[in-house]
């Protein structure tokens, strides 16, 4: 059989961030010039584990006032995902990407946040602050719009499997250093896209699991997204809603399309390395759920409990990493890496984004010449 002359570029990583840029790159990369190959220690299908957050989220999308420059990239990102995920749910419904309402109910002191920033979220499909008749009576702040909900498990089979399908290749490995993956045997590395969740030793990274959640700052804004210990219900639910109460307590159910039960939610606990659902946290969870949305409780007035779910987050210090960086090497050619992890709870709703960023990099770095289709 003939040598395969073409590069490759790597992708390591088959989370959500892994999946949609070794998809766009797929896509966008001539065919006859590169390779994608896909390397992972984790996919979906191996079920659900704790350092693999993306099989162990909601999910769903919750804009965030943006408060800061990174919180405004971040909503353009979460903005073009929106719109990516509008075309999936359209043209591929085996995705099961629902679009539905999403509701936010705000009290104590991130409430004036959500008020001043209210322009912002004009812009969103459907968006109307809720009249006092339409909230409950404790709450301050009260919206609705248009947002979407994903089952992880459908939704990363399926990215998969549209990979694998359109010509996409994937490797089973876990490496020990980033180096490795330009030295992968067969394969005439190009350049490599670092979506390991964590990085690789990067000591900004931290990671978050259950807990009490901060009330206050750009931390308390987005204090949902670092939920570690959720519960999967058999109830269904019509919308998704998040609750922030006064005290700093928070709440919310997260439907899964295609019947798939709802997510009741959730927690927060930095550096917190459980990997093992705790009871007090589910009774609490449930109870809270309660309030916040009774029409969900079945005939006695309860939730049917399918599972807990334990997960963690890869937070960073200063946000998301998004930049190319040059590796030392001891060959002539250059060793470019395209960094894209540590999204925290925010993953899934920055993705197709974040996607767009790493081939934008990417197409920059890799030789023109190499680039046309012809
Ligand atoms: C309880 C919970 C609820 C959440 N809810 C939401 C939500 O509603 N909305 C939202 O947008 N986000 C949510 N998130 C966050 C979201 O799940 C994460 O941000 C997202 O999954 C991160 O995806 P990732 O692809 O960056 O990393 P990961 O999911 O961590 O995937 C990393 C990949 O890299 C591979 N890898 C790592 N190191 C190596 C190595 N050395 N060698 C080979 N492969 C390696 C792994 O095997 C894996 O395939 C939630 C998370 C949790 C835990």
């Amino acid at each position: 059989m003939a040598k395969d002359e073409r590069k490759t570029v790597v992708v390591v990583g088959a989370g959500a961030l892994g999946l949609s840029s070794a998809l766009t790159l797929l896509k966008a990369l001539p065919s006859s010039k590169y390779r994608i190959l896909l390397v992972a220690s984790y996919f979906s299908a191996d079920g659900p584990d704790p350092s693999f957050p993306s099989t162990a989220a909601g999910a769903h999308y919750r804009p965030i006032p943006a408060t800061t420059p990174q919180l405004k990239f971040e909503a353009r990102l979460a903005n073009t995902t929106c719109n990516r995920f509008r075309n999936l749910a359209a043209e591929h419904p085996e995705y099961g990407i629902k679009f539905l309402e999403g509701r936010e109910y705000v009290s104590g002191e991130a409430a004036p946040a959500y008020q001043a920033l209210l322009p912002e979220y004009r812009q969103l499909d459907g968006f109307r602050v809720l009249n006092d008749d339409e909230k409950p009576t404790d709450v301050e702040f009260a919206a609705r719009y248009e947002t979407y909900t994903l089952d992880p498990d459908t939704y990363l089979f399926h990215l998969l499997r549209r990979y694998r399908l359109d010509g996409g290749e994937v490797k089973r490995a876990e490496l020990k250093s980033l180096q490795e993956a330009f030295e992968l045997e067969g394969h005439d590395v190009a350049i490599v896209v670092n979506c390991s969740g964590m990085g690789f030793g990067d000591p900004q990274v931290f990671i978050i699991r259950g807990g009490s959640p901060p009330s206050s700052g750009i931390l308390g804004l987005i204090a949902d997204r670092f939920s570690g210990q959720t519960c999967l219900v058999a109830n269904l639910c019509d919308k998704t809603i998040t609750q922030q109460d006064a005290d700093g307590g928070w709440s919310f159910v997260i439907p899964r399309p295609l019947g798939g039960g709802t997510i009741v939610g959730g927690t927060k606990q930095p550096n917190d390395w459980n990997s093992l659902p705790e009871a007090s946290i589910r009774n609490n969870l449930l109870e809270k759920a309660a309030k916040l949305y009774p029409a969900m409780l079945n005939a006695e007035g309860k939730f049917d409990v399918i599972r807990d779910i334990v997960g963690r987050r890869p937070a960073r210090e200063g946000g998301l990493r998004l930049e190319a960086e040059t590796l030392p090497s001891s060959t002539s050619s250059k060793r470019t890496v395209v960094h894209a992890y540590g999204a925290g709870g925010r993953g899934y709703e920055l993705s197709w984004g974040i996607a767009e960023e790493v081939l934008r990099m990417v197409t920059d770095i890799l030789p023109q010449s190499l680039l046309s289709r012809l």
